[in-house]
């Protein structure tokens, strides 16, 4: 079945045509299903109608509670070996468990979950050294450690293999001064993955490595940017002689370029499985929206909201293509970056439809705002206008984060369709551009 906007706005059902993609799983898959349909109707409680229906303190303490029960049930960071505390999850069950998680509008994970276990725990599992797995990877399960990302500077962001935060060995440590911005839950976390420039006379990517840094030292200084909706979700840290220990690096010593990509093709991956069912359920309740603010007969807001169903159903394809070749064991390549580049563009979208339909309201928004500045509001929350308005607000940074649709663009253009380049610029070490630049 397949649903489709009727002439009083609603959605009906009707057969979908014979010929019509209709993906299936197998039994085993299907059984698996189930047992996550019993521990969810287990352990969350009666008349659960997801987690944005709470209020946002109890949604916090909720979400800290349900991070406890995933970790004693080897459902949090599931695809883990258990030898680490993970699930030993196959990436097919791994894809049913999140998609049933969103569905029934439960988090996978706590808030630093998306920075310890998706980006920098995985990585570890690809690259690290087995004293580093055996040390972090419990800790970042058992919350113990929580992580952020100290990539971008002021002067690398788009351009990531510019930067300049410098870390020189002192004997048994690495001594580490620059500055990092954009450091999303920075000022919650006590750990920092950094990208640090160890060797300024080699090419510029080739002189970076990735280091695991503790946060609570007198040489790191978090401060907390301020975002146009007034919440401070990130942040400026700055190291003055922070140091960590000499075996805390990731991969080789100057060999981090490599680390870091693996690390971002976690980071634009996971979206596949999750995204086609969050955006659809975004756009069933913009569609109450316009029911209950009189628009659904606006021939102008339908025609916008039969485009936004278009799109998320494409969403819903793309989604499948990337997670069959997951589940086939490769690595998202490229395909990320069309999802990526596909759902941030649409969802500046649809979020400008619902301020027009929220009308004058936008101005001045009121009731539950979302409770995080990321992608669509949790499953469940009110419709209220302060949830639309938030919701617009993150849609703003979904182009720029986790690599701007330009550079997803470039990607496209050169990894996919072969088109030539990007002019190389200039050659030399990178001590010898940065002179160069001051010249
Ligand atoms: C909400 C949010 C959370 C973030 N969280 C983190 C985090 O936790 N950790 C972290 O390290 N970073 C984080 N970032 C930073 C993010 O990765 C950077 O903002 C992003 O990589 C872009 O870099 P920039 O801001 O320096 O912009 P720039 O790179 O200066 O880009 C400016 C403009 O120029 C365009 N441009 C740049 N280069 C090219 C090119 N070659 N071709 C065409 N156009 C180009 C860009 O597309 C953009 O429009 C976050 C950003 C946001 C918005």
């Amino acid at each position: 079945m397949i649903r489709h906007l009727t002439a009083s706005g609603g959605w009906s059902r009707r057969q979908v045509p014979s010929n019509a993609m209709e993906p299936t799983y197998s039994d085993e898959a299907e059984a698996y299903r189930e047992k996550i349909h019993a521990f969810l109707a287990e352990h969350l409680p009666a008349r659960w109608k997801g987690i944005g229906a709470l209020p946002a303190e109890e949604a916090l303490a909720f979400t800290d509670q349900w991070r406890a029960t995933l970790a004693a049930n080897r459902l949090l960071a599931a695809s883990w070996p258990a030898a680490y505390g993970g699930g030993g999850l196959s990436a097919l069950e791994q894809v049913i468990l999140v998609e049933e998680f969103y569905r029934a509008g439960v988090p996978v994970g706590g808030s630093n979950d998306v920075f310890g276990i998706q980006m920098v725990g995985n990585t570890i599992l690809a690259w690290g050294t087995d004293e580093q797995k055996a040390h972090f990877l419990p800790r970042i399960i058992s919350g113990e450690d929580l992580w952020c990302q100290g990539y971008s500077e002021p002067n690398a962001g788009s351009d990531l293999g510019n930067l300049g935060c410098r870390a020189e060995l002192d004997g048994d440590e690495w001594v580490l001064n620059g500055q990092k911005i954009w450091t999303s839950a920075g000022h919650l976390a006590n750990w920092i993955f950094v990208l640090a420039r160890t060797d300024p006379d080699a090419p510029k990517h080739k002189g970076i490595s990735f280091l695991l840094v503790p946060m609570d030292q007198p040489g790191v200084e978090v401060r907390p940017i301020e975002m146009i909706s007034g919440d401070s979700e990130f942040n400026e840290v700055f190291f003055t002689n922070a140091r960590c220990a000499k075996e805390n690096v990731v991969g080789a010593v100057n060999a981090g370029w490599g680390v870091a990509m693996t690390l971002l093709s976690y980071e634009r991956g996971e979206a596949a499985a999750t995204f086609p069912i969050t955006f659809r359920a975004e756009l069933d309740r913009l569609i109450e929206l316009a029911r209950e603010r009189g628009k659904a007969d606006d021939p102008v807001i339908r025609q916008r909201l039969a485009w936004c169903h278009s799109k998320v159903e494409i969403m819903r394809y793309l989604g499948m293509r990337t997670l069959t070749k997951f589940v086939a064991g490769e690595h998202p390549g490229p395909d990320a970056s069309i999802f990526k580049l596909y759902w941030s563009e649409y969802h500046r979208i649809v979020t400008e439809l619902s301020l027009d339909i929220l009308g004058p309201d936008a101005m001045v928004p009121s009731g539950r705002w979302p409770s995080n500045a990321f992608q669509t509001d949790d499953a469940g929350a009110p419709n209220d206008s302060a949830s639309w308005v938030g919701t617009f607000y993150a849609a703003r940074a979904g182009t720029i984060y986790a690599g701007t649709s330009q550079v997803q663009r470039n990607i496209l253009g050169e990894m996919v369709l072969g088109l030539p380049k990007e002019p190389a610029g200039l050659k030399g070490t990178w001590r010898e551009l940065q002179q160069a630049k001051t010249a």
